[in-house]
């Protein structure tokens, strides 16, 4: 067993003004892979320390298996908990690692060596028992700080994102790796990381934070086609999603000289002020489009061509829409993109033709896909 229930929990640090964690209200199932995601300092790693244990609640409740677990001390939860720095002891082998986590717990050794040795066998790490941790790569390090959390056999896994010490390419080898082992071993697991892409690959549902607010828990399907609001749907999904005011005249969306058909799902209201939200796929180059289908008439100013995705982007006559916090400078590449006071709009194009900065395009839009955001509350108009 290891559901976890949260209710209203709270942390407030001594002297801070807001909360860290602010009346947080969750429930995962046991079994359940979930994902905490959101930017740096919204509270993920101090809500994942309290359901471990080892920080104290300011107020609400934390149940293990539906007993109240609010102060319980870490021994007693359960939990077996993996960081980003792996806390590995440098003078003991891969075995002696794994050994010592069921050693302090007084399991006996006939059972210590069977556990130890299943867990080898299932991270491959059988080859390397007898190396110190000096000895191996980041990604063998990591496994063996997986296989210390398991070898115990805990009710649930606390990540604290274990992999953000790995290069771009061991990064995404483990995280299927981890999917996979979660899909044998079936243990509850809450994974904290700041990385919405590998929130949306890794979790059965994702739950995504903000000032230490839950902003929305859903399946990734959820978060990225139903944003409760504006600061979802511009955390979740890359490239990000275009954000413009849009002017509801006469049945069309009015913005940057553009005015395109209200869609039929959408029911705004005559003379309103809507944030539209368009993903960068819901463009496609306009000779490959449905006839019906609206466009927008675009002059490229940058075009990054991935290989087999072409992203265009295009300024638009209408001032940027910020939504803080939402995009991380650094991941979004691109500073001059972020400096610029016009809205640039990104399309995610299949790469059927050249195309160059300077080129006038015409981009069809899929209008069935469109997202609206009431522009003072940030929240999603049904
Ligand atoms: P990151 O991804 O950068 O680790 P996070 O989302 O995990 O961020 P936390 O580390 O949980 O965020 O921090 C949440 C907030 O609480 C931050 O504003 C942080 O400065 C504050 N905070 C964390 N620990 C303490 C502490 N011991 N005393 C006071 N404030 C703290």
């Amino acid at each position: 067993m290891g559901s976890i229930q949260l209710r209203e929990v709270t942390k407030a640090f001594p002297k801070s003004k807001a909360a860290a964690v602010d009346q947080i209200s969750l429930e995962i199932a046991d079994g359940e892979f979930l994902v905490l995601v959101g930017p740096s300092g919204c509270g993920k790693s101090t809500l994942l320390r309290m359901i471990a244990g080892i920080e104290d609640v300011s107020s609400g409740q934390i149940l293990i298996d539906d007993a109240d677990a609010t102060n319980a001390p870490p021994k007693e939860r359960d939990i077996a908990m993996v960081f980003q720095s792996y806390a590995l002891y440098p003078q003991m082998t891969v075995a002696e690692n794994l050994h010592f986590a069921l050693k302090l717990r007084k399991v006996p050794k006939a059972e210590r060596i069977e556990r130890v040795d299943e867990v080898m066998r299932m991270l491959r790490l059988k080859e390397l028992e007898s190396r110190t941790p000096g000895q191996l790569s980041g990604g063998q390090r990591q496994r063996v700080a997986m296989g210390r959390a398991m070898v115990r056999e805990p009710a649930a896994f606390l990540m604290d994102e274990p992999l953000s010490n790995l290069d771009a390419k061991l990064r995404i080898a483990m995280r299927s790796e981890l999917a996979r082992l979660h899909e044998r071993l079936g243990v509850t697991t809450i994974y904290v990381t700041h990385d919405q892409t590998e929130a949306m690959t890794l979790g059965q549902r994702v739950a995504v934070l903000r000032d230490g607010r839950l902003q929305q828990v859903g399946t990734p399907q959820e978060l990225f086609h139903e944003p409760r609001n504006l600061f979802v749907a511009a955390f979740i999904g890359s490239p990000t999603i275009n954000l413009v005011e849009a002017e509801v005249r006469g049945g069309s969306l009015r913005f940057g000289g553009h005015a395109i058909p209200v869609p039929a799902h959408a029911r705004l209201t005559d003379g309103a002020t809507v944030v539209v939200g368009i993903r960068p796929s819901a463009f496609e180059l306009a000779e490959l489009a449905d006839d019906a289908a609206p466009r927008l008439a675009v002059r490229l100013e940058v075009v990054e061509n991935l290989g087999d995705e072409l992203h265009a982007i295009f300024p638009v006559d209408a001032p940027r829409v910020d939504v803080e916090g939402a995009v991380d400078v650094e991941q979004a590449g691109d500073e001059q993109l972020l400096v610029d006071e016009r809205a640039l709009f990104t399309a995610a194009l299949a790469p059927r033709r050249p195309l160059a900065p300077g080129d006038e395009v015409e981009l069809a839009i899929d209008t069935s896909r469109l997202q609206f955001f009431d522009p003072e509350s940030g929240l999603a108009l049904a």
